[in-house]
């Protein structure tokens, strides 16, 4: 009788504790990541698009931290244990998405078309491990998953799937897909709203056109429709879509959608014309996932920073790092809409890992961050020691290292496709393991401060959720 009364006391002091820790609970959750945005990439970015002085929207959130990124099984990660860090609170091995520590990497292989469609995780191979998006379904609330990258790719799946391999793209799919086979059942009646490329993973294989798709001859998107869903493939169909349904757009035939710099680019490449901004995409979630009374979590991933910065090719990493900087602010714009000091709905911007870009030399203050470099005093071309002028911006490695440097002229080093010079030489360049930052606002931000583990990101969700 006396532990029973115990343990009852027991229970009420935890319960009575709590509220405390559940003070300014978040009923809307908004998780952007910036795929490879290290802290160098961030003020590269600041200072191409509003000037030393100046600041992106990321930058004015009261609440920061920096996040240790290292992998399981390795000091510098790849895109899959660290948004599944994020998302799950488990450190796992690389190219392992939201799975047990224990979980191997084994890749998918090719079936007879030539398309890795073969799934090689066995049903041994490490156990999943729930997700915060899982979580916030379980909750009532509704939940949204968006990004630039195709929608099966390591950040975006993360949150809705769980596979010992990042590259088993067409089973990370069917995981998506209420009733279907291979259904992740942990999501319940289905992700709410899901927008990215790679329509190919979702459709049966395309012999004429795309020479990829599904090898069990399933389209995936037909699926969804019949489960209710709203599926859309432009952002004219995004903008007429019901508000009221559960959403699916993919943007992209067989890749992922464009970089920023295409999209806007007059005319558009590829298929840029009919893809909207990631700032469109992110307003868009938000007015389908508010219908639920009960709140929402949405992820948004800036997903082809990391790309441009592994092709050593900083203007599109910055001007793809402003257009997800830009989604940031449509977010808060509309969100204050309804909840103008959110104090509802929690914001937390982060990366998943660092790049090698380094800011290099004394240059000129208002020198642009993509030119040559030219000396702060003198405001004339920086030199090397053989005598040659160099950019502000390099990379460790990379592709773009010549064997003798040679003098660099702004007219080349300021061009579109220009790939900045690197110290060592690699065909693409790696991600680099510094800490990266993290920024918030709103309701329950103010536990997000000091230098911590990635892991610590998902307990901090879960506290301002109040779960
Ligand atoms: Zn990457």
């Amino acid at each position: 009788m006396k532990r029973l009364i115990l343990a009852s006391l027991i229970a009420t002091a935890v319960t009575a504790a709590a509220p405390a820790l559940a003070a300014g609970e978040a009923k809307n959750v908004i998780f952007f990541l910036g795929d490879g945005m290290g802290p160098s990439t961030i003020t590269a970015s600041r200072i191409y698009k509003y000037g030393e002085d100046g600041s992106l929207q990321m930058d004015k959130l009261e609440r920061t931290a920096r996040i240790r990124t290292y992998a399981n099984d390795a000091q510098t990660t790849d895109s899959a244990p660290s948004m599944a860090a994020y998302m799950t609170g488990v450190k796992m091995n690389n190219e392992v998405l939201s799975m047990s520590a224990d979980t191997v990497n084994v890749d998918p292989s090719k079936d007879a078309n030539g398309n890795a469609t073969i799934n090689n995780c066995s049903a041994t191979n490490g156990k999943p491990v729930p997700t915060i998006l899982e979580l916030a379904k379980a909750k009532g609330k509704a939940v949204g998953s968006i990004t630039t990258t195709e929608l099966t790719h390591a950040t975006p799946a993360a949150t809705y799937s769980h596979i010992c391999s990042r590259n088993a793209a067409y089973a990370i799919a069917a995981q998506a897909i209420p009733g279907g086979a291979g259904y992740n059942t942990a999501l319940g009646d289905g992700v709410d709203v899901l927008m990215g490329g790679g329509r190919n993973h979702f459709t049966p294989f395309d012999a004429t056109t795309n020479k990829t798709g599904r090898g069990d001859g399933r389209n995936l998107l037909t699926e969804l429709a019949a489960k209710g869903y709203t599926v859309a493939a432009t952002k004219a169909e995004m903008a007429a879509a019901p508000n009221n349904k559960k959403f699916i757009g993919i943007y992209s035939s067989r890749s992922h959608l464009e970089y920023e710099l295409d999209r806007t680019a007059t005319p558009p490449l590829g298929e840029g014309a009919t893809q909207p901004s990631l700032a469109e995409m992110t307003v868009k979630a938000i007015d389908l996932l508010s219908q639920n009374s009960n709140g929402f979590f949405l992820m948004v991933e800036g997903g082809r920073i990391d790309h441009a910065l592994h092709n050593t090719n900083a203007k599109r990493a910055l001007t793809d790092t402003i257009a997800f900087d830009d989604a940031i602010k449509a977010a808060i714009d509309k969100i204050k809409l309804t909840d103008p000091n959110l104090t509802n709905t929690l914001i937390v911007v982060t990366a998943d890992h660092d790049h090698t870009l380094a800011i290099n030399g004394y240059g000129k203050k208002g020198n642009p961050i993509l030119d040559i470099n030219r000396d702060y005093k003198t405001g004339l071309p920086t030199k090397d020691a053989d005598g040659n002028t160099y950019t502000t911006l390099v990379f460790g490695n990379g592709p773009n290292r010549p064997n003798l440097r040679t003098n660099l002229e702004s007219a080349t080093v300021l061009a579109d496709n220009y790939k900045q010079e690197t110290s060592i030489r690699l065909s693409s360049e790696t991600h680099g393991g510094g800490d990266v930052k993290l920024f918030a606002t709103g309701a329950g931000s103010k536990i997000f401060k000091g230098s911590i583990d990635n892991t610590k990101v998902f307990n901090l969700l879960k506290t301002a959720f109040g779960f």
